[in-house]
């Protein structure tokens, strides 16, 4: 049974990586991301929580992100591999997690700020029907225009350069100290995310010997 941590920015296609690592492995894939959106799309207690902080223009603290990952792997039927992507948070939940979970190793993809800004700024959203798109990789055939509901593209509010750079900045702050208790403990496998994704993919697997993608 595989167990591993994934550790990457925004715009380093971590969920990407994750998702094909554990559809073919056949592990779950744990991500605090869609933990905390499924609580509020099926309007749990923890849900309504969730949305008064960010309402209040809050981020979810680092113990409350803990609460709820501890209490997915408690549920987890240990028959199955997982992918854990968006915890640990800080150094103290990294020793812990590493005590109570025998992990494989650490998946930290790395992505130069200039690379991060690149993409990042490039991400536009409809304001109509929400759909995603990219400047880069997925563009709209009419420029600022929605391809399915014709609404009006923007960008979101926190994808401005200054934005960005605080969480770069901040980031890069919290993510240091973990890496370095990741490498006393364990294999840390990094892994240059300007590849494309199969190669980015198909470098993680060298790293683990695990088979290559179908
Ligand atoms: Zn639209």
């Amino acid at each position: 049974m595989r167990k591993y941590v994934i550790m990457g920015i925004q715009g380093s296609g971590k969920g990407t990586q994750a998702k094909l690592l554990a559809d073919d492995l056949n592990l779950e894939h744990i991500s605090v991301g869609d933990l905390f959106r499924w609580n509020v799309q099926h309007r749990t207690k923890l849900g309504a929580q969730v949305k008064r902080i960010m309402a209040a223009g809050h981020l979810v603290d680092d113990d409350l992100v803990e609460s709820v990952v501890r209490r997915r792997l408690d549920d987890h039927d240990w028959n199955f591999g997982f992918i854990v992507d968006g915890f640990p948070r800080n150094a103290r939940q990294a020793e812990f997690f590493l005590e109570s979970y025998d992990i494989d190793g650490v998946i930290n993809l790395e992505l130069p700020d200039e690379e991060v800004q690149r993409r990042v700024l490039a991400r536009r959203l409809c304001t109509q029907c929400g759909l995603d798109y990219n400047l880069i990789a997925y563009r709209p055939k009419v420029e600022d225009v929605c391809d399915v509901c014709g609404g009006r593209l923007a960008a979101r509010e926190d994808d401005n350069p200054e934005a960005l750079a605080v969480r770069l900045a901040e980031y890069h702050e919290q993510t240091k100290p973990l890496i370095a208790i990741f490498q006393r403990k364990e294999f840390v496998a990094t892994v240059d995310a300007t590849a494309a994704v199969p190669d980015v993919q198909a470098a993680i697997r060298t790293h683990f010997n695990l088979m290559r993608p179908r």
